[in-house]
């Protein structure tokens, strides 16, 4: 009998990828079903999955909030799902740093609620072995780095510095307290700084594409030397996949894409691709608690997952650029549609 699991924040940037790169698999189609939730907030756009929803049965969508606990519970009650991947979340640290509390709400306690819910089912479904939790969480709940500390493992102490990476590490320790509590089923995946199609053009490569090809400023935050891995999106989305389906119950597993560089160095390499003058760049007024390092080990999920990064960071940089250029109109829709 096919698997039916619940996806929520599937409207979103990492969320409508593994829709696209990973739901849509045949060997995944014939073996599970997909129920995709998403409260639609200023980053979910539902036409950028509308397609795939509506021309494959295996797949459905439902509006709704995961703060909303009695929907929530209703939704549990009714389709007796066999597993939970938890994207959804309020993910830009600058806002959070303007309103921390919804990234509380959605994060944590929307994440608590989700727990909740999955573990009644699970306790009903009498603690069936094939039942997940997987929680998509990021490096950022580690902390920072200085830039000859080793990289992240699964073993580093969680030490956010935002209200994102907090209410995130947040999240991570109550996921875990239900496997170390309860015994459920729970996975989580820590990720560093995706990039790639679908992207809400807030975060830094789409604004910094976006800002070159109108000949913009490009706002550089500080000195432009803080280190971030970045790796594409599709080799997270398959990283995800591979933890849900052969990770271990318990179990972290870190996905990095082997792409550390400094966010001027990334810039000055849009600048290029779009032959554009390095003079546009514009250095502004730092973050507040800017974290200065972030690089992930991964040798855990590449050991006992089989999972190796595959996307080159200069091609994958290079794709990426020319995805936005081809699909201004996705840009300007998500733009008018949330007026931003
Ligand atoms: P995103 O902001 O693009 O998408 C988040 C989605 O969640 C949106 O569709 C939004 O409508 C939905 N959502 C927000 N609040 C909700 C709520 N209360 N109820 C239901 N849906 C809600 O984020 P993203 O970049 O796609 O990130 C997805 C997940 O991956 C997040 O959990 C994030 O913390 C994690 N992550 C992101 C990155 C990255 O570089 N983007 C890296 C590592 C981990």
């Amino acid at each position: 009998m096919k698997k039916k699991i619940l996806v929520t924040g599937a409207a979103g940037f990492i969320g409508s990828n593994f829709i696209k790169k990973i739901c849509l698999k045949k060997e995944v189609s014939q073996l599970y079903d997909f129920v995709i939730l998403d409260a639609l907030t200023y980053a979910g756009h539902y036409p950028t999955i509308k397609n795939e929803v509506e021309s494959n049965t295996h797949l459905s969508f439902i509006k709704e909030d995961i703060r909303n606990q009695a929907a929530i519970e209703k939704l549990f009650t009714q389709e007796k799902f066999n597993g939970v991947m938890n994207f959804a979340a309020e993910s830009h640290v600058d806002r959070s740093i303007e309103n921390p509390n919804i990234f509380f709400e959605t994060n944590a306690i929307g994440t608590l609620n989700l727990l909740n819910s999955a573990y009644k089912s699970w306790v009903e479904m009498n603690k069936s072995a094939e039942f997940r939790f997987l929680q998509v969480s990021t490096d950022e709940v580690y902390g920072t780095l200085t830039e000859s500390d080793p990289a992240f493992t699964e073993q580093n102490p969680i030490e956010p510095n935002s209200p994102y990476s907090a209410s995130k590490a947040s999240a991570d320790l109550m996921v875990r307290s239900f496997y170390e509590t309860y015994k459920m089923p729970v996975l989580i995946t820590r990720c560093s700084n995706n990039y790639g199609p679908y992207q809400f053009p807030e975060k830094l490569i789409p604004v910094m594409i976006d800002k070159a090809v109108k000949e913009q400023p490009l706002p550089v935050y500080g000195n432009g030397q803080n280190i971030r891995d970045w790796i594409h999106v599709d080799d997270h989305c398959r990283g995800i996949w591979a933890a849900f389906t052969k990770g271990a119950d318990g179990q972290v597993y870190n996905f990095g894409g082997d792409g550390e560089l400094k966010n001027l160095e990334l810039v000055k390499r849009i600048l290029d691709i779009l032959k554009k003058p390095h003079s546009l760049i514009s250095y502004v007024q730092d973050r507040l608690g800017h974290d200065f390092r972030y690089a992930i080990d991964s040798s855990k999920a590449k050991r006992d997952l089989g999972w190796t990064p595959q996307v080159e960071l200069d091609q994958g940089i290079r794709d990426t650029v020319q995805w936005y250029l081809d699909n201004s109109d996705w840009i300007e829709q998500v733009r008018s549609a949330k007026q931003v």
